[in-house]
């Protein structure tokens, strides 16, 4: 069963129209690279998959469930995806640790042994064993980030959406980032990751997204896509960004 389907799904803001006539469908263990011009809508189709936006008409599935049918909550299905922003998010006044334990406690109604075995595992799985008692402000910009994945994953989430997880981060802290993010596709996690870092694409992607003006245009194989582009307008792209 797929664990994301889209079918015309679209989302305005008023008169502005952003997405029209979304049709995805992301099977389990897709890795799934999207990108597109700034504005052209990667951002608020991300947040329309985990239900931080509503769509405003189409059908929105995430691992079975029908946004809007009767019974389903929109919080039934946010908590299917874990999101992780180009700004890390992390709550100041906490330990990386209990950044992480937050959400298994909240979400997951785990006691504090339970939340904080998972969230020892995580912080182990992104490298950071050694800062789990660390605040955000004395950690770099990359193990924050890490730490934001972590954070995602602890609620145990059926899909993993990326939006520009590297965009915030210095050139020289990007590749700790993406290594880790490397990690989750080699294990069959489902990822959907707006990125401009080509060269993961290439290496992680399974599947190239090309968004244009709230559509996607193009929707193949990530390596096939780059070695040869499908449009003009696609090479264009990739010509700037990579
Ligand atoms: P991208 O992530 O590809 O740069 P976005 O999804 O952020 O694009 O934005 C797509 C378009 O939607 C832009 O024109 C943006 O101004 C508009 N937009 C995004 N969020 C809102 C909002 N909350 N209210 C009004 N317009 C929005
Ligand atoms: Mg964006």
């Amino acid at each position: 069963m797929s664990l994301i389907r889209c079918e015309k799904l679209c989302k305005a803001f008023g008169e502005t129209r952003v997405l029209e006539d979304i049709d995805l469908v992301v099977d389990p263990g897709e890795v799934v690279v999207l990108v597109g011009p700034s504005g052209s809508g990667k951002s608020t189709l991300l947040r329309c998959l985990s239900v931080l936006e509503r769509p405003t008409a189409g059908v929105l599935e995430v691992d079975g469930q029908r946004l809007g049918a009767r019974g389903v909550r929109p919080r039934d299905l946010r908590r299917q995806t874990g999101m992780v922003f180009q700004q890390f998010n992390l709550f100041p006044h906490m330990s990386a640790r209990d950044n992480v334990m937050l959400g298994p406690r909240k979400v997951r109604g785990l006691s504090g042994r339970e939340a904080r075995t998972i969230a020892d595992r995580l912080l182990e799985r992104v490298g950071l064993s050694d800062r789990a008692d660390h605040y955000p402000a004395e950690l770099s910009g990359g193990q924050q980030q890490r730490v934001a994945i972590a954070r995602a994953l602890a609620v145990n989430p059926k899909v993993m959406l990326f939006d520009e997880p590297t965009s915030a981060l210095d050139p020289e802290l990007r590749g700790e980032v993406l290594r880790v993010m490397q990690g989750l596709a080699e294990e069959g996690t489902t990822m959907i990751i707006v990125t401009h870092e080509m060269r993961f694409a290439e290496q992680a992607a399974s599947r190239l997204l090309f968004m244009d003006e709230g559509r996607i245009v193009h929707d193949g194989a990530a390596q096939a896509m780059l070695a040869q582009p499908p449009s003009e307008r696609f090479r264009e792209f990739i010509g700037h960004v990579g």
